[in-house]
């Protein structure tokens, strides 16, 4: 039987796991400690979907919690269309998904049902949409091969360890350098956290010709892995202090993997069709992804974007973000009159949010609101278009009501879409606080209710699981003040239960 807390504690970071993985059933036993322990995997021999959807929620939301994040909505959109992209063609099921974490250190990984994290410093050093694509083909691989899923107790084992450094990693992270004592407790605890979350050498090369097979699907130059890996085998030093066990140190790079991986590209080059169109496009987009990253992240400079911008028009780009956030308005219009053409015909989607964004900050909302519902209504998918324009509506003071609905219009959708989208619930929270206060009576309660039940869900999400369920208790108590609420009582009540049962599965 796998005991889950005393995997855990390896870290320091003893989990309970309580029945949470099946609702109707009490099958976990109590041990000496007063702890309730579930068994891991039971029956079919798999750990089944439901938990590993479980495992990868209750990471998403430690990381929402903890982690640093770019939350970008242009970036985070482009991102989620390669990776979704390239997870397509691996698996049938969608990511659960992807968080872009603030760090400088090459990374990326992958928990189970389809939680992909990439840090920054991927984006940052990877010099092609290729070199990008292969390592998170190489971490879907690892998802669609269910490397973490086997009964067999030493992968079970694997699944939980690894997925426990990389938290632990996020939690010290999180503290900074500021808090010493918890740095030195975490940098204790690096080095088997590296060494817990590597994978089996046979599943690193399944891994790494999976990857090649999604990359070939999906339209990528396979070359593009065997010489990125190369030169993070050369980059990245083991580093004492760095705490998410790092791409090399998790899947470590041998020399017979490296020549194993050139072999496997070399019998491709025969069968790849490069699109001359798509490969432009994506040397585009790369660009602009890159660029804007390290705007974002700060790793670049006006001195270097200026620079830069000479020959890149992503680095132009983010120089006119960079300019219009220092107030030279005048300097920002300039580059953007370079992509006036693109930003008419709403060609380059980055160029349009950035020009709206520049006629917002010059007073111009009606202009603002003109591109970016345009924007919404070609790419009718793009949740980037639709929160820039929510923004828009929400720093609208002159037809707040108006806008506040318009608003609420645009997030329902979204909120459907993606239940764990902690942004959308925050501004769903935002809009319903101005329509409860411009209604009156029963109206009213009903929009404060709302307002309390978005503020739980996205307390929620960022594993702050009793205030959710104090937000709750407090819409409980307005309802209870309404002559008809049954419905209402009852749907609170169920989000309540919900949150119980998430937070059986807990790190204590
Ligand atoms: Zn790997």
């Amino acid at each position: 039987m796998i005991k889950i807390s005393l995997l855990f504690s390896v870290f320091g970071l003893p989990i309970s796991f309580a029945n949470a993985h099946d609702f109707n059933q009490n099958s976990y036993q109590e041990n000496g400690y007063g702890q309730s322990l579930p068994e891991m995997s039971h029956g079919g021999g798999l750990i089944d979907n439901q938990q590993s959807l479980m495992i990868g929620e209750w990471a998403l939301r430690q990381l929402n919690n903890a982690a640093p994040m770019l939350t970008d909505y242009w970036l985070q959109a482009s991102m989620e269309q390669i990776v979704w992209q390239l997870n397509a063609v691996a698996r049938a099921d969608a990511p659960l998904g992807l968080v872009i974490i603030n760090d400088k250190q090459i990374n990326a990984f992958a928990v189970p049902a389809g939680l992909i994290g990439l840090n920054v410093g991927l984006i940052d050093k990877a010099r092609s949409m290729d070199e990008m694509a292969s390592v998170i083909a190489h971490e879907i691989a690892h998802v669609s091969q269910r490397h973490y899923q086997h009964r067999n107790d030493e992968k079970t084992k694997h699944l939980l360890t690894q997925v426990g450094g990389i938290l632990a990693g996020v939690a010290a992270a999180k503290s900074g350098g500021g808090d010493a004592a918890a740095v030195a407790i975490m940098g204790a605890q690096t080095l088997s956290a590296n060494q817990a979350a590597s994978f089996s050498r046979s599943q690193e090369r399944e891994a790494d010709r999976v990857g090649m097979q999604i990359m070939a699907k999906a339209g990528y130059d396979v070359n593009a892995m065997p010489t990125f890996f190369a030169t993070l085998d050369q980059q990245n030093p083991v580093k004492p202090n760095a705490f998410i066990p790092s791409f090399v140190l998790s899947h470590p790079l041998t020399a017979e993997r490296l020549s194993e991986a050139r072999d496997r590209a070399r019998n491709y080059n025969n069968t790849t069709n490069t699109n001359g169109d798509n490969s432009l496009y994506r040397k585009q987009l790369f660009e602009q992804i890159q660029w804007r990253s390290r705007y974002l992240a700060k790793l670049t400079n006006k001195v270097e974007l200026t620079q830069s911008a000479k020959y890149s028009d992503g680095a132009k780009l983010a120089l006119a973000s960079l300019l219009i956030d220092e107030r030279q308005y005048t300097e920002a219009n300039k580059i953007l009159q370079y992509f006036a053409n693109d930003i008419n015909n709403l060609n380059n989607p980055l160029a349009v949010v950035i020009s709206a964004k520049l006629n917002e900050s010059q007073g111009n909302l009606d202009n603002a609101k003109a591109k970016l519902t345009q924007l919404t209504n070609l790419f009718p998918e793009r949740r980037d278009a639709k929160l820039y324009l929510v923004d828009l509506y929400l720093n609208d003071n002159k037809y707040l009501l108006n806008s506040a609905k318009s608003a609420v219009q645009l997030l329902q959708p979204l909120s459907k879409q993606n239940p764990r989208d902690v942004i959308v619930w925050q501004k769903l929270q935002q809009a319903s606080e101005i329509l409860a206060k411009n209604a009156q009576g029963d109206d009213k309660k009903l929009q404060q209710i709302n307002v309390l039940r978005y503020r739980a869900n996205a307390e929620f999400w960022q594993n702050r699981l009793e205030n959710a369920i104090t937000s709750l208790n407090q819409a409980k108590t307005i309802a209870n003040s309404l002559s008809s609420n049954k419905a209402i009582l009852a749907t609170i009540n169920n989000q309540i239960e919900q949150i119980q049962i998430a937070n059986q599965l807990k790190v204590s």
